[in-house]
């Protein structure tokens, strides 16, 4: 019997062993990120100008060409970066999307990463002599710039990889009939609100291997996509459990993924989605830059070849599940009764300056039984009473002169929610400010509707709380 098991044993870790001893450097990459981070770009809302002196900075190293392919609508120089002399061509755009730019700053982290000279040189060597990297920055500059998806003509770029309209889609076709890419990365971003499965996490990484025809068939361009992101998946799991989803296989014809695999490039599709605490994808930034240098990697030593390709489907499919807050169990009264309901809140981004800045507004996203939905903060409000939040009487000139007056929590811990200002301006008030913020006449109803943003408080015995603008504030 005892011998029967060490050998059932031994063979247990044999079959296993390709899973313990994939030796891929993604823990090392991890732990050493921040020496490559390009630390000018900390948030979401860049421009083609922050990104520019960084990409134009390659061509200072040796074996690196930058090259400007062409122009977006509005004229703004769309550029290429080449890196590498090995065998294997691999092309990744980012930003097709212009509000979609995590993978770009990923981007700029491996630029800085490839400048370097240091304990990596193995893999870097690796890479460039197996590989020849390019990549196309921020494909869609015009739509960086106002933070919107489409392009200048108002046009979704990933509907026109089949017509070719635009000039960005254009070039982008005309750099695959270049490059003869035999891998394609296709970075974009997805809502916060998307979890893998039906599961409290966010999908912080999503992948697709796109099909190339209708019938959703297997080849072989398609499958090399496919096993990689089994590779990629299993590389994840250990800094994002159950974040790492799937887009569903429907064929689109008019969108750069499928028409790549047809064209005979392996496209992985990579969205990067929310994570806990991470509102700018600084986090996901680090994801992205972990798990393409370990694409890199995989590609290079060819282990993607050996992954079990069922594998791929078994990745959970995304589902919107998610919401900023979830109340669960409140008592309102509505229409002379008083009923139990949950309420979800999401917060929208209102962009300003140029699309350089935003504030956020909450709003009721459903109310019900909410229970197959999660919120990124929730309560139970079980045997809690509610009491509305009030408008502070006494209106300010600005922020700055309320604060000399008031403490915000104080003002809160009074019972008011919100406060009003003769002369406001957005750019003066922090993200995390726990008031909502009011212009001298600005309309603004207490109510618990959807699309509505009440405030209000919470409490029992041991504890307080306060919703505000679509967040949760702990008071007691
Ligand atoms: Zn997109």
């Amino acid at each position: 019997m005892k011998a029967k098991f060490v050998i059932l044993t031994i063979l247990f870790f044999w079959n296993n062993y390709s899973i313990f001893a994939q030796a891929d450097s993604s823990d090392r990459l991890f732990k050493q990120y921040d020496k490559y981070r390009a630390t000018s770009i900390t948030h979401r809302r860049f421009k083609l100008k922050d990104i520019q002196p960084l990409i134009l900075s390659m061509r200072d190293v040796p074996g690196t060409t930058v090259e400007e392919v062409g122009h977006s609508v509005e004229n703004r120089p769309i550029y290429m970066v080449k890196m590498g002399t090995g065998k294997t061509p691999v092309l990744l755009w980012s930003q097709m999307h212009g509000n979609e730019p995590t993978a770009t700053m990923a981007l700029m982290d491996i630029f800085n990463f490839f400048r370097k000279d240091d304990e990596f040189n193995d893999l870097r060597d690796k890479i460039l002599s197996q590989l020849t990297l390019y990549f196309i920055p921020m494909l869609n500059p015009d739509g960086a710039e106002r933070f919107i998806r489409r392009n200048a003509l108002d046009i979704d770029l990933n509907r026109d990889a089949r017509r070719l309209a635009s000039p960005e889609a254009k070039l982008l076709k005309a750099m695959r009939e270049r490059t003869h890419a035999q891998f394609g990365f296709n970075l974009h971003d997805q809502e916060k609100y998307y979890t893998a499965g039906h599961h409290p996490n966010p999908a912080s990484i999503t992948f697709l291997a796109p099909a190339f025809n209708p019938a959703e068939d297997m080849n072989a361009v398609r499958a090399d996509a496919a096993k990689l992101i089994v590779q990629l998946k299993n590389m994840l799991q250990k800094y994002i459990p159950n974040s790492v989803g799937k887009w569903n296989d429907d064929f689109e014809p008019r969108a750069f993924g499928e028409l790549m695999t047809q064209w005979g490039t392996s496209t992985v599709l990579v969205e990067s989605g929310g994570y806990s605490q991470d509102p700018e994808r600084q986090f996901v930034r680090k994801l992205n830059f972990v798990l393409l240098l370990t694409a890199f990697e995989a590609i290079a030593d060819k282990t993607y070849v050996k992954q079990p390709i069922d594998e791929y489907f078994k990745i959970p499919l995304n589902k919107k599940m998610l919401d900023d807050l979830i109340i669960r169990h409140l008592k309102i009264k509505e229409k002379g009764h008083s009923y139990i309901l949950d309420l979800s809140f999401k917060q929208r981004e209102i962009q300003y300056a140029h699309a350089s800045q935003y504030y956020t507004r909450g709003y009721i996203e459903d109310r019900g039984d909410l229970i197959t939905y999660f919120g990124y903060s929730e309560l139970d409000a079980s045997g809690m009473s509610m009491t509305l939040g009030k408008i502070l009487p006494k209106k300010y000139r600005n922020l700055k002169q309320f604060l000399k007056k008031n403490n915000p929590m104080d003002v809160l811990k009074n019972g008011f929610t919100a406060i009003r200002l003769r002369r406001y301006n957005p750019s003066q008030i922090p993200l995390d400010f726990p008031l909502m913020v009011l212009g001298k006449k600005t309309k603004y109803s207490n109510g618990f509707r959807r699309n509505q943003n009440p405030s209000f408080f919470l409490q029992d015995e041991n504890k307080q709380y306060a919703v505000v603008n679509g967040a949760l504030i702990r008071l007691k």
